[in-house]
C-alpha cells in the first residue's frame, strides 16, 4: 500500500471543501481533496444550483402564461411545459459548474482524489475508491468538510418513488397533481413553489405555527399569502404520522400537535424536508481521537476551526450553525487563512439568508421580534409599489424593512420581500459589516431608477422622512 504525503488533505469537495482547497493552494500548500461523489457537493449537485435552475425556469413558465400581457407582449397559441427540457437545462447547468470546480482544481494544482476517506489516525486517511481498492495518504493537516444529508422521519421513510427527499424532489419527471410537503423551512418552501408553479396542488404540513420560523414574521406572513395564490396551502401545528401506498397514491395520516384532531390526506408524492443532519458516518473519527457532539456535529474552536485534536479541522454543514453554502465558503477561507498566519474571520451576524420563492425573501441581522427582545428599536418600511424600477419590471409586490437601534441608530437587521431580494440584500450586508447607521444608508447615493432606492427610502423612514411614501 503506497502512502503519499500532503500539507493539507480536505475531505469533501462541497462549497466548504473546494473553497478551502483553492485558498490553501493560493498559500502554496500541497493540497489533496478527497471526494467520494461529484465535485461541488450538495450545493452544486442536489442543492442551491439545481433548485435555483428549476425555480427560475418555473417562474419563466408562470410569466409566459400570465405575466407578459401587461408588457404588451402577446403569445399566440398555448404556452406548454416541456418538463424533460427543463430538467435537461438544470442538469447542464449543474454539469457546467461541476466541470468548473474540476478546472479550478487543475489550475491550482490540487490533487483531486475520487474516493471515500476514513481516518486511520489523526494524520493518515484510508481511501477506498469506487472499485473498492484501498490506499493510505497522510498530511500535516486534515480538514473535514463532509457536509450534511436530509433527515429522514422514522415513520415516513424515503422510497425514491412516492416519499421523496429534497434530492429526489429535483428529479420528478411528470408534474404530480397533488404533493404533500412535510416541513415549511426554506428548502421545502422553495421546492414546493417550483411544483406549485408547474401546476401541482401543494399541501404544506408543519409542526411549527408558521413557515420559515427564523425569519421576520411580518414578511413571512406576506410571503405565505403570495404562495397561497399559486396553489400552496399551509396547515400548521400538525404532525405527519404515517403513510401507506395504495393504488399508486400515498395516504398520509396526520394529527394535530395537541392530539385533538387527526385526519388523512391523499397525494401523488410526499416530499419530506424536515432538516439536514451532519455526515460523519464512515469517517472513523475515533481513530483520529475525535467524536461528535450529541447532535452529531463536529465541534471546533470558533476562531481557528481546529477540533480538539491538533492538526484536524472541520468547517461547513458538518460543524452546524447556519447550513448555507456562503457560510461554508467563508469558514473555508477563514480556516485556511488562520492556518497560514493571516487573520481570517467570519462575522456570522451579517450572514444573509434568502428564500428563493417569488417574491424572494432575503434577510440579514435580527428580525423585528429578536431586535425588540434586545432593546428599544426604530423601524422603517418602504413598499415597492411606488418604486419606478419595480413598476418598469412589473414587480411591485413586497417591501423593505430596516431595523435600527433606537439610541445609536446602528442597523440591526434588514428584511426584503421582492422578486429580486436575493440581489438587493447585499447592500444591507455591506452596510451592516461596516457598522452603518440607518442615516448612513439614507444619505448614500442610490442610482435612479433602481430597486435599491427602496432600501434608501426604508432607511429614511426610520427617521420618519421617506420621500416617496
Ligand atoms: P456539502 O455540500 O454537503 O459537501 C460535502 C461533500 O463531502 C459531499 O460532496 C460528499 O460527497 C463529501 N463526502 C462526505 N463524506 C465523505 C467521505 N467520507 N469521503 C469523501 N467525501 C465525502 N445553501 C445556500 O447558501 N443557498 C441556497 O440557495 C441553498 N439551497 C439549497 C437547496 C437544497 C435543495 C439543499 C439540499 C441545500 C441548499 N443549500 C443552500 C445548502 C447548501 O447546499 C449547503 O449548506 C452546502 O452545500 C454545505 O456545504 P459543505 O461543503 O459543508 O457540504
Amino acid at each position: 500500500m503506497s502512502e503519499s504525503s500532503f500539507d493539507l488533505i480536505v475531505i469533501g469537495a462541497g462549497p466548504a471543501g473546494y473553497v478551502a482547497a483553492i485558498r490553501a493552494a493560493q498559500f502554496g500548500m500541497k493540497v489533496a481533496c478527497v471526494e467520494k461523489s461529484s465535485l461541488g457537493g450538495t450545493c452544486l449537485n442536489v442543492g442551491c444550483i439545481p433548485s435555483k435552475a428549476l425555480l427560475d425556469s418555473s417562474e419563466m413558465y408562470v410569466k409566459a402564461k400570465n405575466g407578459l400581457n401587461r408588457h404588451g407582449i402577446k403569445i399566440s397559441g398555448e404556452v406548454t411545459l416541456d418538463l424533460a427540457a427543463m430538467m435537461k437545462r438544470k442538469d447542464e447547468i449543474v454539469a457546467g459548474l461541476v466541470g468548473g470546480v474540476g478546472f479550478l482544481f487543475k489550475k491550482n494544482k490540487i490533487e483531486h482524489i475520487r474516493a471515500a476517506a476514513s481516518f486511520k489516525s489523526a494524520d493518515t486517511l484510508e481511501l477506498t475508491d469506487a472499485e473498492g481498492k484501498k490506499r493510505s495518504i497522510r498530511a500535516k493537516r486534515i480538514l473535514i468538510a463532509t457536509g450534511s444529508s436530509p433527515v429522514q422521519l422514522p415513520n415516513i421513510k424515503y422510497d425514491g418513488e412516492y416519499i421523496l427527499s429534497s434530492t429526489e424532489a429535483l428529479e420528478i419527471r411528470q408534474v404530480p397533481e397533488k404533493i404533500i410537503l412535510i416541513g415549511a423551512g426554506y428548502i421545502g418552501v422553495e421546492l414546493g413553489s417550483v411544483w406549485a408553479r408547474l401546476g401541482s396542488a401543494v399541501l404544506v404540513l408543519d409542526v411549527l405555527p408558521r413557515p420559515l420560523a427564523n425569519m421576520d414574521r411580518e414578511l413571512v406572513g406576506k410571503l405565505q399569502r403570495s404562495l397561497e395564490k399559486i396553489g400552496m396551502t399551509f396547515r400548521f401545528k400538525v404532525l405527519a404520522d404515517s403513510v401507506k401506498i395504495e393504488n399508486g397514491q400515498v395516504k398520509l395520516k396526520w394529527k394535530s400537535e395537541d392530539g385533538k384532531e387527526s385526519g388523512e390526506e391523499t397525494a401523488d408524492k410526499v416530499i419530506v424536508s424536515v432538516g439536514r443532519k451532519p455526515v460523519t458516518a464512515g469517517l472513523n473519527l475515533e481513530a483520529a481521537g475525535l467524536k461528535t457532539n450529541d447532535k452529531g456535529f463536529i465541534e471546533v474552536d470558533p476562531g481557528t476551526y481546529q477540533t480538539k485534536v491538533e492538526g484536524v479541522y472541520a468547517i461547513g454543514d458538518v460543524i452546524g450553525g447556519l447550513m448555507l453554502a456562503h457560510k461554508a465558503e467563508e469558514e473555508a477561507v477563514a480556516c485556511i487563512e488562520r492556518m497560514n498566519g493571516v487573520a481570517g474571520h467570519v462575522n456570522y451576524d451579517t450572514c444573509p439568508g434568502v428564500v428563493f420563492t417569488h417574491p424572494e425573501l432575503a434577510s440579514v441581522g435580527l428580525t423585528e421580534e429578536q431586535a425588540k427582545e434586545k432593546g428599544e428599536i426604530k423601524v422603517g418600511k418602504f413598499q415597492f409599489a411606488p418604486n419606478g424600477r419595480a413598476k418598469a419590471l412589473e414587480e411591485t409586490e413586497g417591501l423593505v424593512k430596516v431595523i435600527a437601534d433606537a439610541k445609536t441608530d446602528r442597523i440591526l437587521g434588514v428584511h426584503i420581500l421582492h422578486a429580486r431580494a436575493s440581489e438587493l440584500i447585499h447592500e444591507a450586508v455591506t452596510a451592516m459589516e461596516f457598522a452603518a447607521s440607518s442615516e448612513d444608508l439614507a444619505r448614500i447615493f442610490h442610482g435612479h431608477p433602481t430597486l435599491n432606492e427602496a432600501i434608501k427610502e426604508a432607511a429614511l423612514a426610520v427617521q420618519g422622512r421617506a420621500i416617496h411614501a
